[in-house]
């Protein structure tokens, strides 16, 4: 049996930060994740924003963690050589209810102590986003909204805990847990025991909460779909856009990310399940019409992807007369932090702000952790990681030094991101097993042809740096096979 102090279960945005909190003190940590690298759940396709709180409940740890994590985030992104933009954004109203809704959110985030909020009147708007439809009627801007991409922030952190002595297990699903003198975990393939637990298990935190305790939140997931423009689409201004519905309704945002496309979502569908993450035409519909009412210059044909992603909602479950569980009322206001014994840890259905509270959150876990346990600091703790080598962007001397020392550098593999072999082979021996852990850490495949002049060259590297047949890459996760042989 694998014995350590804490075991983090979940290798989402959540569970790296854990880890990496964790790694600031003396103790013996480890991640287990069920599937085969980190952030490939809900951690991996969200708005992308990093908010700056007047969105949230006064007085709340939501509210608290978010205001704290959106200007602590640009020191945190430094650390970690991960790309942050503070863009600003602008949330706006096409009528007087939403009207309504804005001012309220002004008030809330001046409670809050939101910094560089400010009611803007119509031709404001209208100056700082000119592509916005002329029926916007007021909007509300603040400058500390930010986006950064959440993959490559909790890679950073894998790989920051990783370095700092945390060790990771991939396919590693957790299927019981129970307790003894310690917690004892049981895996499809393994034990291993622990004195403390973090549950960061995202969709699954209720199923994994529940292995050991009774049903107290569970997860009623709702889907979302979002569109990705092209690079060379943009909105001028480049602000972050937050439509408020006039009607009851859904809103729309718009997002110029860090790559330099444009991401518009997401549309709130139901959800048959926590495996049903296909697009669907009702999500499409709705980001195509609004996107036409509200931004009629944005041309839609520039579209390059859609993709969906799972909303974690937690609804409190309350045990009926006749001991049935049922569910109600959703919980909005705040997260759901529950810690049912001192070592057992869980969040559970952590949305928006999550990736603004990632730092918050995980902090929150390890410093609990750390004072059950009596851990000491660990003075050894290094905070600084160093992303690998970007050759796109590269002064043109220094691309040629680096060429001649590895040419592998100057074999440009995706065109339209212009990733070369050498990345490629960096990113696999960083820890990407797939095409899109790839993906996630170079960018390749994600431009206009989305892999398709591409998707086998990158396969190639794939099977020749981890010595496996090229039949056995996958696309992402376990059983997402590209190929069902070779001819
Ligand atoms: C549509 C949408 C948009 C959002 N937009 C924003 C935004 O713009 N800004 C913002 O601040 N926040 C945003 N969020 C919130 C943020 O994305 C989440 O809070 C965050 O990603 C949650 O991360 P996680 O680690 O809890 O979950 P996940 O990323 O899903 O990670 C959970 C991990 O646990 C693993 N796991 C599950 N069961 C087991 C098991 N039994 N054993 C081992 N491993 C297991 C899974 O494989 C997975 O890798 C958004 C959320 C959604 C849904």
């Amino acid at each position: 049996m694998k014995k350590y102090d804490v075991i983090i279960i979940g290798g989402g945005i959540l569970g790296c930060f854990a880890a990496r909190n964790l790694a600031k003190y003396d103790l013996k940590a480890a991640v287990l994740e069920a599937n085969n690298d980190v952030c490939t759940g809900i951690s991996r396709g969200n708005t992308s924003i990093i908010y700056p709180g007047y969105d949230t409940k006064p007085g709340t740890l939501k509210t608290k963690l978010c205001v704290r994590g959106c200007l602590e985030f640009e020191n945190l992104c430094r650390e970690l050589d991960v790309r942050f933009e503070k863009r600003g954004s602008i949330m706006v109203a096409f009528g007087e209810r939403s009207e309504g809704v804005l001012r309220k959110k002004l008030a809330q985030g001046v409670e809050n102590r939101v910094p560089d909020l400010k009611l803007l009147s119509k031709e404001e708007v209208l100056t700082l986003c000119p592509d916005i439809t002329d029926k916007v009627t007021m909007g509300l801007y603040c400058g500390n909204t930010g986006t950064v991409l959440p993959w490559e922030l909790g890679i950073a952190a894998f790989e920051n805990a990783q370095k700092n002595g945390v060790e990771f297990v991939f396919n590693e699903k957790v299927v019981s847990i129970r307790k003894g003198e310690n917690y004892i975990i049981e895996t499809e393939r393994n034990t291993y025991s622990a004195r403390g637990i973090v549950n960061c298990a995202g969709l699954r935190a209720d199923e994994v909460r529940e292995m050991l305790f009774e049903p107290h939140v569970r997860i009623v997931p709702t889907k979302g779909d979002y569109f990705v423009f092209d690079t060379g689409v943009s909105l001028r201004g480049n602000h972050i856009i937050f439509c408020e519905p006039e009607a009851k309704g859904k809103g729309l945002t718009l997002v110029p990310t860090v790559t330099g496309n444009l991401l518009a979502g997401p549309a709130e569908i139901p959800s048959e399940g926590k495996y049903d993450t296909g697009t669907t035409q009702e999500g499409i519909d709705f980001l195509l019409r609004n996107l036409k009412e509200k931004f009629p210059t944005l041309d839609t044909a520039h579209i390059i992807r859609s993709f969906s992603t799972l909303r974690p909602n937690p609804y409190y479950v309350n045990k009926n007369n006749d001991n049935s569980y049922v569910l109600n009322e959703r919980s909005i206001s705040n997260f759901t932090v529950t810690r049912d014994e001192e070592g057992f840890l869980s969040f559970i259905g952590i949305k928006t702000p999550g990736l603004t509270c990632c730092d918050g959150l995980g902090k929150l876990a390890a410093d609990a952790m750390a004072e059950f346990l009596g851990a000491e600091i660990n003075h050894n703790f290094d905070p600084v990681r160093k992303k690998t080598v970007r050759t796109d962007g590269l002064p043109f001397e220094e691309r040629a030094e680096l060429v001649q020392n590895s040419p592998a550098y100057g074999k440009i593999v995706c065109r339209c991101r212009g990733i070369s072999e050498g990345e490629i082979i960096d990113a696999v021996r960083a820890g990407a097993k797939t095409l899109d852990g790839v993906k996630r850490r170079t960018e390749a495949t994600s431009g206009r042809c989305q892999g398709s002049f591409c998707t086998e060259r990158i396969m190639e590297i794939i099977a020749n740096e981890l010595c496996i047949p090229v039949s056995e890459v996958l696309k992402d996760s376990i059983g997402s096979k590209v190929l069902e042989g070779l001819l």
